[in-house]
């Protein structure tokens, strides 16, 4: 199966932790917390329309002026989401600078802003052209922790505990669609960007007679015009979906874990903090953070296909081996000499 997207961390896993889910057949990308982003290019920054930020703390939340500069000056939108209190935290991030040449810009880039509470979402637009003061603020009932919707995938989250409330997140591709190739030439059918066509009217719920353009030639401009149906019936293959889960900055209880257990289940990767080590139990506890074992526990619960720890405190630079193997370990049920 050709994945349709590409999970990654933005930093080896002793840097700010961060990941950006790229969409190979669409420029397009997600990307999860905004700590030291300076490794992504600028090119790849201005595909982000969503950025989902788990909690603010200045190892999550610093590169959002890297982002800012990158798209300012653009006609363009993006979203970001962020647990209790982030419209003020993006509000004063905005007003640590001084707007005043903002309408010698022919483009305006937007923010929009969503503020994630228990049972509902306070959202407002922050607009370059109106120097970056809030408007359209609203709220809204949330109810079952699905921030986003979209024909091909959804995001979901669960807010944990980290003293402060810190946002969870759960990527879902509804489902997988595969081009049979060997079909494709049977036909006689060229690639093309048709096939990306094809694919949007699948994950739009066209109907079957919807008609699709296709070329008769590689690069030509003669069409045959072929029904959804038809279409589907030929070339195309229906598999399940991706899951990839992302979880940082959160303490191993039993309510915090049935909340992680349930957002996270059976994802095909699951990325997961591990700032400490497996003997480092009550540390964890105190700074409300993971150990490598629980991050092997919660990911064995889950059912997950693949765990990525991540997010090493730095004073284990020298003990990486150690915290991917404990994590490991406690994920294949291995028992490990902790208590
Ligand atoms: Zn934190
Ligand atoms: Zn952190």
């Amino acid at each position: 199966m050709k994945p349709a997207f590409h999970p990654s961390l933005v930093n080896h896993p002793l840097g700010d932790p961060g990941l950006l889910i790229q969409f190979l057949y669409q420029k397009r990308a997600l990307l999860f917390d905004l700590g030291d982003i300076s490794r992504l290019p600028s090119s790849t920054l201005l595909k982000v329309s969503h950025v989902f930020v788990s909690h603010t703390h200045i190892d999550h939340f610093y590169g959002f002026d890297r982002l800012l500069r990158v798209v300012f000056g653009r006609d363009k939108t993006i979203t970001l989401f962020g647990p209790k209190d982030f419209l003020s935290n993006v509000e004063g991030k905005l007003r640590g600078f001084t707007w005043n040449l903002v309408d010698r810009y022919n483009e305006s880039i937007t923010l929009d802003v969503v503020e994630v509470h228990p049972n509902r979402l306070l959202k407002a637009s922050f607009r370059a052209i109106d120097k970056f003061k809030p408007s359209q603020e609203t709220e809204s009932p949330f109810e079952k922790g699905v921030l986003l919707s979209e024909p091909e995938f959804s995001i979901e989250t669960a807010i944990l505990e980290h003293r402060v409330p810190c946002l969870g997140f759960a990527f879902r591709e509804n489902f997988h669609i595969n081009i049979r190739k060997d079909r494709l030439n049977e036909l006689g059918y060229p690639p093309g960007p048709w096939l990306n066509e094809l694919k949007e009217a699948i994950y739009k719920g066209e109907t079957d007679s919807f008609i699709i353009r296709v070329p008769k030639l590689l690069r030509g401009k003669e069409f045959n015009e072929i029904s959804l149906g038809n279409l589907k019936e030929q070339l195309v293959l229906i598999s399940p979906g991706q899951k990839i889960s992302y979880i940082v900055d959160t303490v191993y209880n039993e309510a915090n874990k049935k909340r992680i257990v349930d957002l996270v289940r059976d994802s095909d990767v699951f990325f997961c903090e591990s700032p400490f080590l497996a003997e480092e139990e009550e540390r964890g506890r105190d700074r409300c953070h993971l150990t490598s074992r629980q991050a092997g526990l919660l990911g064995r619960e889950a059912g997950v296909k693949r765990l990525e720890v991540f997010h090493f405190s730095q004073k284990h630079s020298t003990r990486t081996d150690q915290l991917y193997q404990e994590a490991e370990d406690a994920f294949k049920g291995k028992e490990t000499s902790v208590p």
